[in-house]
């Protein structure tokens, strides 16, 4: 399970996240949605441990910043960034290794065609387009069999193959159990599998609920955005 209590980050002195709090369950996907500048990545960057903030964060029973809590989440940010001078597989290589992931390779050799990356897993970091990142970037964070996985924006950037082969990735976690927080813009994309959504408006947490929480309201999720980011709830 996932804990966010009382999460408050301020920037200097403005507040990007005001005193949120909610949880994401095993097997659910929760989604954040908000416009631009609500507070969704310092929301997931928090939650990965990269900022300093006031609240309190817990990842299956682990404080977010312990080791406990590192070994068992993946974060796949907005903006990949790769080691120039490792390979695409070098880059499964050293996650797996950095995780003590010792029988990976027939599931890299599987993310790699998943996601057409077969035949340049050769290639250099340095050598890859912005899409590709976002993929390598993806295959890592799905090589540790994470327990929660936080993604910021991950359809961004990605090819329809690609988005196709994440958004069946992401329902195969959630069989399995995972916590999953997926942070993004494009409502129609994440329409057909969300579980929870929490939608964000200038740092607060202005809707939460689950499908079926929210079922009685008889709208879609484009619609309960609008209604609580424009004001006319
Ligand atoms: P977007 O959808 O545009 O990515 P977001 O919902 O992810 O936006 P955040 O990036 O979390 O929003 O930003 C929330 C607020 O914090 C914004 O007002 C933004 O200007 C501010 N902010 C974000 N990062 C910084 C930073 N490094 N320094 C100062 N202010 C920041």
């Amino acid at each position: 399970m996932l804990i966010v209590q009382n999460l408050t980050k301020k920037y200097s002195k403005e507040i990007a996240v005001n005193n949120i709090s909610f949880e994401v369950n095993e097997g659910e996907i929760a989604i954040l949605l908000g416009p631009n500048g609500a507070g969704k990545s310092t929301t997931i960057k928090s939650i990965a441990g990269l900022l300093k903030y006031n609240g309190y964060i817990e990842i299956c029973g682990h404080p977010n910043k312990s080791i406990d809590a590192k070994k068992i989440f993946s974060y796949v940010p907005e903006v990949s960034a790769m080691f120039d001078l490792l390979t695409v597989y070098e880059h499964i290589e050293y996650i797996a290794a950095a995780y003590g992931i010792e029988d990976y390779k027939d599931e890299a050799e599987e993310l790699l065609k998943r996601f057409d990356l077969s035949d340049k897993k050769d290639k250099l970091g340095k050598q890859l387009s912005k899409g590709m990142m976002q993929k390598v970037s993806i295959c890592c964070a799905l090589i540790i069999r994470p327990r929660v996985i936080l993604f910021d924006e991950p359809l961004m950037g990605l090819d329809p193959k690609a988005i196709k082969e994440l958004k069946k990735a992401i329902v195969e976690l959630k069989e399995k159990g995972s916590v999953i927080l997926i942070s993004t813009h494009i409502i129609d994309s994440v329409d057909d599998f969300w579980d929870k959504v929490l939608i964000m408006k200038n740092g607060n947490i202005v809707l939460s609920g689950t499908k079926q929480e929210l079922k009685s309201r008889n709208e879609t999720l484009e619609e309960l955005f609008f209604d609580v980011t424009e004001g006319n709830v």
